[in-house]
């Protein structure tokens, strides 16, 4: 089963929406504005509808008319409230000096106040509204700003933290001032009672996707006397308020939900939302040790939970709990793709691991007990994972055998762990700042003492991390002592039957290290590559051929920007980093079942290995191969050499990293490299048992 925990980004459509929808499109499909049978059926219906949300919303009064979502609603208060203010401006009346808007708000709210402040040349300042720790309004700053605001912005909740926002206090803030008021009302929509004849708001938009309704429905209240102005003139339709022939579906649907809402018998009541949250926080707590929650102490919407795990990034969190089915977002759904820290946690002043850290869980009004109990014994199962991997704080009972050559990335930045299992030691090579927590646990979670810590170019950044990572893996077991540098008098480790040995030739400053085995130099760690798509001749690489370099020796990138993960000698002693073609790799899913169908292919699932440990039972692709991504290189050269005419079929979930390895792959010579187009998110052909035989 899924764990929908993502309804803040937003909800499924309640099956007696999807019903109304379809009797809407089958029965009502009339024109509201036809005077005939039909259309006054329609009619009906829009009415019935507006009316329903009248009492939900507490707004009696006052225009409240169907949009396609909130960005247009929002968009339309802006350019309502922005053309008001500049025909006072016109008319030589009392000018607003800025326009204001919480620093949290919605993106959707500074942007549409940049873009008709532009456009409508006004050219006001646009200010953030500072919020607190707790992401509260700084009450006072607004009122000291009020007297001089023209619009002022503020959302009823916020969308990933899920704060209540003191609407009170806001207005009281606002008393005796002329600014207009705009509240985004999206997340409070069937969550708060927002009453909005109570108070002086002037424009609220709503969203129906965000409260079980399709995507493309929406709902704008303008307060009666408020100034308006269409964003969409047309052919009257919403007496001239919103042009456009009425989303018949889509309201019908958004009033299949309000009137569930109104009879109060299918959503959670408040307590049992507040109780199904105390469980799923005390079920992260127990599963994730050094779990903040990044909402303080403000009033919160009991459906909304924003946390960061200390030393566990946002990025392996959400690829583990997706792998386990349960899908949650960094932050905003509109900023998922992004991967930058959270601007709503900076706002508050939050540290910055937590801005980076920050995973927002959020569950729906209709989710009852059972589902709560599943999501809760899945968080802990991904916990458990998460333990077991050495990805936590805390020590693994069992070290997984680590493979050869790991390579984690900051940025381009590239730094490889040299691993043997069996001396149960480390080699570190080109650290950097930001990578030192990470190496120093995965270190940690199999058990691996670090030897050195070896630098391809005398580089101050480089020389900082070393010795922090010196300093933080002290507790490793004790070997020979971390050495800084690696000489060519030291004694050779071997690393999984592959001698480490120091390379000669390359210029003042740069320092290259080599991977033998018998007598072959299988990967060359040298810093940076040339650049080029083209072979490119090294000058060093005569005197590595005396020491095993040979024609397909793997050579890796200290900056690798581009993925290329390794370039490869070339016959003549050169080595090329041409780029493939990137859509060439692509295999789509009937291909795909087509070669599972023939037994043919080598399949490699390319998720680190939790993601695997997490997956539900059933899913996945079965007698694959499991080679997480980070330690890619060290399956290359097998792939190279002895599979080189076996079809490669990589896949993880979303086809992005399996895309990468496939690209690699190609460019560095095996003309059947693939990735399943889509991922596991795509993948639908018969589910079957994974049985891992891992090779790293
Ligand atoms: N405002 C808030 C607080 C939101 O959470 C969202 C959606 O994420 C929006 C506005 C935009 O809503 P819509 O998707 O309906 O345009």
């Amino acid at each position: 089963m899924e764990i929908y925990l993502d309804a803040n980004a937003t909800t499924p459509v309640l099956p007696a929406a999807q019903q109304a929808a379809l009797a809407a499109m089958a029965d009502g499909f009339g024109n509201p504005s036809s005077i005939h049978g039909s259309g006054l059926k329609a009619r009906f219906l829009v009415d019935q509808v507006r009316a329903s949300a009248r009492r939900v919303l507490g707004a009696p009064t006052g225009q409240l008319f169907f949009t396609s979502g909130a960005t247009e609603g929002i968009h339309t208060s802006v350019l309502s409230a922005l053309s008001e203010l500049r025909r006072r401006r016109d008319a030589g009346e009392c000018a607003a000096q800025a326009l204001l808007y919480g620093a949290t708000e919605h993106k959707a709210v500074p942007q549409a106040l940049h873009h008709w402040n532009a456009l409508l040349g006004l050219d006001l300042p646009v200010l953030a509204i500072p919020v607190d720790g707790n992401g509260r309004h700084d009450l006072a700053w607004l009122r000291a700003q009020a007297p001089k605001a023209g619009l002022v912005c503020t959302m009823a909740a916020n969308n990933e933290t899920g704060v209540i926002s003191d609407l009170d206090g806001i207005a009281d803030a606002l008393r005796g001032s002329a600014a207009l008021w705009l509240v985004d009302g999206v997340q409070a929509l069937g969550k708060l009672s927002l009453q909005l004849i109570e108070r002086r708001i002037d424009y609220a938009p709503f969203s129906g996707h965000k409260f079980y309704a399709p995507k493309g429905i929406g709902l704008l209240y303008v307060r009666a006397g408020a100034p308006f102005t269409p964003l969409l003139t047309g052919g009257g339709q919403e007496a001239g308020w919103r042009g456009g022939t009425e989303n018949i579906a889509g309201i019908a649907a958004l009033g299949a939900v309000l009137s569930a809402w109104e009879a109060g018998d299918l959503f959670q009541p408040p307590a049992a939302l507040a109780a199904h949250r105390a469980q799923l926080v005390q079920a992260l707590r127990e599963s994730f040790p050094g779990l903040v929650l990044n909402c303080g102490d403000a009033p919160c919407l009991p459906t909304t939970l924003n946390f960061a795990v200390r030393g566990v990034g946002s990025r392996l969190l959400l690829d583990l709990f997706d792998a386990a089915e349960v899908r949650v977002s960094g932050g905003s759904a509109c900023s998922a793709a992004k991967a930058e820290p959270s601007y709503v946690l900076q706002a508050m002043g939050l540290p910055e691991w937590q801005t980076q850290a920050a995973v927002r869980l959020s569950f729906g009004a209709l989710d009852g007990p059972e589902f709560i109990a599943a999501a809760c014994a899945r968080l802990r199962r991904c916990g458990q994972v998460l333990r077991a991997r050495g990805l936590s704080s805390e020590s693994p009972a069992q070290a997984y055998a680590p493979p050869l050559v790991t390579r984690m990335q900051h940025g381009s930045a590239c730094c490889y762990l040299l691993a043997d299992g069996d001396s149960g030691e480390c080699i570190v090579v080109d650290p950097v700042a930001e990578l030192v927590e990470p190496i120093t646990r995965w270190l940690h979670g199999r058990h691996l003492a670090l030897r050195a810590v070896l630098c391809t170019e005398e580089a101050p950044a480089i020389d900082a991390a070393a010795w922090r990572l010196r300093e933080a893996t002290g507790r490793c077991r004790a070997g020979t002592g971390p050495a800084h540098a690696w000489s060519a008098d030291a004694d050779r480790p071997v690393l999984a039957g592959h001698e480490l040995i120091v390379l000669p030739g390359l210029p003042r400053g740069r320092q290259a290290w080599g991977l033998r085995q018998d007598a072959k130099l299988r990967y060359v760690l040298a810093g940076d590559l040339p650049q080029s798509a083209a072979p490119t001749r090294m000058p060093w690489l005569d005197h590595w051929a005396a020491l095993g370099a040979v024609s397909g020796t793997l050579l890796l990138p200290r900056a690798d920007g581009a993925g290329l993960f390794a370039a490869r000698l070339g016959a003549a002693g050169s080595a090329s980093t041409c780029m493939g073609d990137d859509t060439a790799v692509m295999l789509d899913g009937a291909a795909a079942t087509a070669l599972l169908a023939q037994g043919a292919g080598l399949w490699v699932d390319v998720r680190e290995a939790h993601e695997r440990d997490v997956q539900v039972p059933g899913r996945g692709i079965a007698a694959s191969r499991s080679v997480p991504l980070s330690g890619l290189l060290s399956a290359l050269p097998q792939w190279l050499e002895q599979e080189v005419h076996t079809p490669v079929v990589f896949y993880c979930r979303s086809g992005n990293r399996s895309a990468q390895a496939a690209r690699a792959l190609r460019r560095l010579g095996h003309a059947s490299a693939w990735s399943l187009a889509g991922g596991l998110a795509l993948w639908s052909a018969p589910a079957v048992d994974c049985s891992p035989e891992s090779v790293a």
